[in-house]
């Protein structure tokens, strides 16, 4: 009986040893699971490009997300652990542009050598941040300097990396990533085509809806949370007037706040957009102080896993925005 009670204690002792380990491996070690066997295993950064590699890449790939879901990504770095993953990927997809500033650093750092890397807005005419900060006004004003000398618009990178929400762009991210897919999996070249295609025309569309939708406020202004919409203004024609700057590293001051607040007046902007993965309080306060309403607009830096799980993707995302957006205006 004695005997026994131990060796069933020994028992639950080992198997809860073995649990503790599995469970440790589990939180520890976001790998490829068995299903990716057979499958081209993509490792992209953050969603746009996870969600281009899974549209191009369909049934043949198995895609991984390296920022967690929910996670706003421009303060992010991987651990050791985020970066397993890789040695264990075939393609490495990240959107570039300084929107991962640890990218190249983790790169070198990897023993993988059949890893391929892609920096999917290579050959995409960026622009510089001062030039997205610029477009906030026509006329030269006094604290362009000032944000120079704290250098906090510049210190990620000296470009705007947002470029997928310019559908324009976000076409050319997915031909960049059906490329990479093809040179690694020539086999199933015309599937992935296939899918470029697909994905070609739904750019297309979106890109009409937005021409569309937003002609008649064309000069109009946006209050975003950050500066995340140059591209989308550029193709546009929209202004934009972000409460933080391009990388979405600092709060704004008082002296901001108060700019912000009058030029809302002086526009006679009706509307201040927050993002779902940031706290909304600086952008109530101004809509409060303004007296205007606040809406959602999502930059897709990130999506919340909420989103991600109920099929939430790039193009639902970008209608949502349109409606969003020309609901600002009305
Ligand atoms: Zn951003």
């Amino acid at each position: 009986m004695k005997f026994s009670l131990r060796r069933l204690f020994s028992g639950v002792l080992a198997v809860s040893l073995i649990g503790g380990a599995a469970g440790l491996l589990c939180s520890c070690r976001r790998g490829f699971g068995a299903d990716a066997e057979g499958k081209v295993k993509v490792v992209a950064t953050i969603f746009p490009v996870y969600d281009f590699a899974k549209r191009i890449g369909g049934d043949h790939v198995s895609v991984k997300m390296l920022i967690p879901a929910g996670t706003e990504p421009h303060e992010w770095e991987p651990s050791t652990n985020d970066m397993l993953m890789l040695e264990e990927a075939d393609l490495f997809v990240y959107s570039g542009a300084g929107m991962e500033p640890w990218a190249e650093d983790v790169l070198g750092s990897v023993q993988n050598k059949d890893l391929v890397a892609l920096e999917a807005s290579k050959g995409i005419a960026l622009l510089k941040t001062e030039e997205v900060h610029d477009m906030e006004d026509d006329h030269e004003d006094d604290h362009e300097d000032e944000h120079d000398e704290d250098g906090h618009e510049h210190h990620h990178g000296m470009y705007d990396p947002h470029v997928w929400l310019s559908p324009k762009h976000a076409e050319a991210e997915m031909e960049a990533i059906a490329e990479a897919l093809i040179a690694i999996d020539e086999e199933n070249a015309d599937y992935y085509r296939k899918n470029l295609e697909e994905a070609k025309k739904s750019c297309e569309e979106l890109d009409s809806a937005f021409r569309e939708g937003l002609k008649p406020y064309e000069g109009g202004y946006i209050v975003v949370a950050h500066e995340a919409y140059g591209y989308l203004c550029r193709e546009y024609g929209l202004k934009q007037i972000g409460i933080e700057g391009v990388s979405a590293d600092q709060e704004p001051d008082a002296a901001r706040m108060r700019e912000i607040i009058d030029k809302v007046g002086e526009y006679g902007i009706k509307c201040i957009f927050f993002e779902e993965l940031v706290d909304p309080k600086v952008a109530q306060t101004i809509a409060d102080e303004a007296g205007c309403r606040t809406m959602a607009l999502s930059p897709l830096d990130g999506l919340s896993k909420d989103d991600i799980d109920a099929g939430r993707d790039y193009f639902s995302v970008m209608q949502d925005n349109l409606k969003a957006l020309v609901s600002s205006f009305e």
